[in-house]
């Protein structure tokens, strides 16, 4: 088998626009052996605007409309960071985020869009249309406001967008939305020929939209919007619809703009004063071709931009893209019909609106039924196949050895003995007493189950944490081992700074000190704690179950149906972040309430799964417990997913653990039973904890920020565990 390519170049797009999606899907269908792809994405599933009006019209639902980047990422095998970017540090080939360390590049590309037009200040009663990933949450607030009452809507803005928006609400909330639309200019649609103006400035009216032209908006109150020359008009809500400004950050990094502000970029849609830096869609300008802003040349872009960013990493020379002098508007008018402009040519009536609608879904086909991604089958001849593992391997604690494997080597290893030992193999930490001090340890690691290398070593170090935390313990140093793929010197190094910032700035938060450490090259990513903490006189242990106390578990399951889907490329971008927030929360809170609530025993549920991790500590304290399926947080889309097929590579290995359990109300095909299996990274404690204290434990958590924690079951003192899924027994 020949080994993969090292990569020695790192592409970073910003944003995932219009032009970056396509350039990711050509990337997907032929990838350059060496380039690294990164997207930095503030919204995971990234709106298309044409589309918009559709669904404010209640035609589009909301998939129908959103293009899913981490999906599209996957295909492309890019790297997906989703983050907003706050800022550019050019001369040192860095990307600024808020909420991370700066990320390298050697070739970055902005695909933004533009942020809300002139005048917008930020206000509870204005909604700028754009971005479109804050747009709709406000509208679905609307939307329920409208289905309630009657409200006045104003839109600022006299262009295409405005007057969709305007006509789709209208026919939404016919008795509800009543339509206010105020435009600057002295006519609607300025940039359009006469006879389109016409027609829809009537087709506004008689759809009882009031229109005022010359309003220049220079106040907006919380019930009125005042015009410079004193005319004022009532309102509930304003939408903000006028044209895009520049985003600030880009011109004060030092990247030359256009005269509006926009990163000025050549020919070849590369800035004009720094050649590894590439702009498209609304966020550039092309120098000696300025064109509207319209999705229509950010779609156009997406093709050469993607050709040139490749033939930049290579040394080849670049294409030039000659941008059309006029775009085509097709403006639907929310009655099945739509008018078609384009410079004094127009036309209107239901095929226009047909055309429109076959050209947009046409367009989200192409990212949302990706090609099937080809696993490559183990290369073994048939008499060795019978033996193979399954190639396909999950990282994060989805691969861990099987809990069978581990307890078949343990018995053939010699028993270590050592009086200092106060709690050895079995728990969560060891606990050695050293003279005065009684310690704590542990070591846990894993290959990436994400491909964001700082959010990989945050979940990491949680993950080595919580072994402490499962024991009431106080972790205090940790050592590191990491091994980084081959790549180029910048790449590799890149990377390890990545995963020890992440890692790093987790354990600080937590009083711990990464005190040394051991890097090497290795197969894959993959990084590994030893943390070492101050261990209580009584520790909580897995064989520390008494009868009639109740099961507390602090989080959610799903983790591991979620990253195996996320892998194959099946996993929505939503349920990939909210698996990645799953991992990346702290458990030290949740270690000390469980502990203030009185509890005796404890675990984190990690590779074997609630049910594996609950047989240990049943075994291990000599009691039963009885599981109340309906009861356990899992992850919603996880059931789905698991149900579709989509599981870790330890599934099977884990559900034997299903078979230590008396089944009531739920059978073994049953997707909620077979999440109880189901690996988890950086997972939830497990407690038991007195009867009539779990309900003030569980409130106490959920105030701390654990909103999924509940009371899973109880002990008992039956010969078997079992589990009641709820239906009849
Ligand atoms: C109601 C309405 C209808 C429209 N209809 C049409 C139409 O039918 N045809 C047409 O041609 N044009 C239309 N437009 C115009 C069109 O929306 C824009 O011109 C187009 O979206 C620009 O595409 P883009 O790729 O440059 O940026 P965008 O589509 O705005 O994409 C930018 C992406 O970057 C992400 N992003 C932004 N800032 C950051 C950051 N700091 N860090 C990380 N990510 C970031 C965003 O989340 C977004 O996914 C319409 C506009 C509106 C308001």
């Amino acid at each position: 088998m020949q080994p993969a390519a090292p990569a020695v170049r790192d592409i970073v797009l910003v944003g995932a626009g219009h032009s970056h999606v396509q350039v990711l899907r050509r990337f997907g269908m032929r990838p350059e052996p060496g380039i690294r792809l990164t997207v930095i994405a503030r919204e995971v599933h990234t709106p298309y605007s044409g589309m918009l009006p559709g669904h404010v019209a209640g035609r589009y639902d909301r998939d129908e409309m959103h293009i899913d980047v981490a999906r599209l990422a996957r295909f492309a095998d890019a790297r997906l960071i989703p983050s907003e970017v706050t800022g550019l540090d050019l001369d040192g080939q860095r990307v600024l985020m808020g909420d991370r360390p700066p990320l390298r590049y050697d070739i970055l590309s902005l695909n933004t869009g533009g942020v809300p037009g002139a005048g917008y200040a930020e206000r509870d009663c204005v909604t700028p249309v754009k971005p479109i990933g804050r747009f709709l949450p406000r509208w679905n607030a609307v939307c329920e406001e409208l289905a309630r009452r009657p409200m006045r809507l104003l839109f600022v803005g006299g262009g295409p967008g405005s007057v969709e928006l305007a006509l789709a609400m209208r026919a939404r909330f016919p008795e509800t939305a009543r339509c206010t639309l105020v435009t600057a200019d002295p006519e609607l649609l300025a940039e359009h020929a006469r006879p389109v103006r016409r027609r829809l400035t009537a087709l506004l009216s008689a759809r009882g939209v009031e229109i005022h032209t010359d309003f220049f908006v220079g106040a907006v109150d919380e019930d009125r919007v005042r015009a410079r020359d004193d005319r004022a008009l009532p309102h509930d809500h304003v939408f903000w619809v006028t044209g895009v400004e520049p985003f600030a950050a880009y011109r004060d990094s030092g990247l030359a703009t256009d005269s509006d502000g926009f990163v000025e970029v050549n020919d070849a849609l590369q800035s004009t004063s720094h050649p590894d830096v590439f702009a498209a869609g609304d966020t550039a300008g092309m120098r000696g071709a300025p064109r509207p802003k319209s999705g229509v040349f950010a779609v156009r872009q997406g093709p050469p931009l993607a050709d040139n960013l490749r033939r930049y990493a290579l040394g080849r020379p670049l294409r030039r893209y000659r941008a059309q002098r006029r775009a085509l508007a097709l403006i639907g008018t929310a009655d099945g019909r739509a008018v078609a402009s384009r410079g004094l040519w127009h036309a209107s009536g239901r095929w226009v609106w047909v055309w429109k609608d076959w050209i947009d879904r046409r367009f989200m086909r192409r990212f949302q039924e990706l090609p099937e991604m080809e696993v490559t089958p183990p290369a073994l001849a048939p008499g060795l196949e019978v033996d193979a593992p399954d190639t396909m391997r999950c990282g994060g604690c989805g691969a861990k050895l099987g809990a069978d494997i581990l307890e078949r080597v343990l018995r053939r290893l010699p028993p270590g003995e050592d009086a200092s030992l106060v709690h050895g193999i079995g728990d969560d930490a060891a606990v050695v007493r050293l003279d005065s001090s009684t310690l704590a340890m542990s070591c846990d690691g894993f290959g990436a189950m994400v491909d964001d290398p700082y959010r990989f070593g945050r979940i990491a170090a949680h993950h080595a944490m919580n072994d402490l935390y499962a024991m009431n313990a106080t972790p205090r140093h940790a050592l590191a081992l990491v091994t980084v793929p081959l790549m180029s010197d910048a790449l590799m190094e890149e990377d390890l700074y990545q995963v020890m910032a992440g890692a790093v700035q987790v354990f600080h938060g937590h009083g711990v000190t990464l005190a040394g450490g051991h890097s090497a090259e290795g197969a894959e990513l993959s990084v590994g704690f030893a943390v070492t903490g101050a261990a209580p006189e009584d520790p909580l242990v897995k064989g520390g179950l008494r009868p009639g106390q109740h099961l507390v578990l602090t989080k959610a399951i799903g983790t591991g149906a979620v990253l195996a889907a996320a892998m194959q490329g099946r996993a929505a971008g939503q349920d990939l972040v909210t698996v990645l927030d799953l991992m990346d929360a702290s458990s030290a809170a949740a270690a000390r309430i469980l502990a203030e609530h009185g509890a005796t025993a404890c675990t984190d549920v990690t590779g074997f799964g609630l049910a594996g991790h609950l047989s240990e500590m049943t075994r291990a304290s000599g009691v039963a417990a009885r599981l109340q399926l309906h009861a356990v947080p899992m992850v919603p889309t996880a059931v789905a997913l698991m149900d579709a097929g989509m599981q870790s590579s330890l599934q099977p290995n884990n559900e034997r653990a299903l078979e230590d359990f008396v089944l009531h109300g739920c059978g073994p095909g049953d997707a909620r039973l077979r999440m109880l299996a189901d690996p988890q990274t950086a997972g939830g404690l497990l407690a038991g904890v007195p009867a009539d204290a779990a309900s003030g434990c569980v409130a106490a958590l959920q105030a701390e920020g654990y909103r999924d924690s509940a009371v899973v079951g109880e002990v008992t003192t039956e010969e078997l565990s079992s589990i009641d899924g709820g239906g009849p027994a």
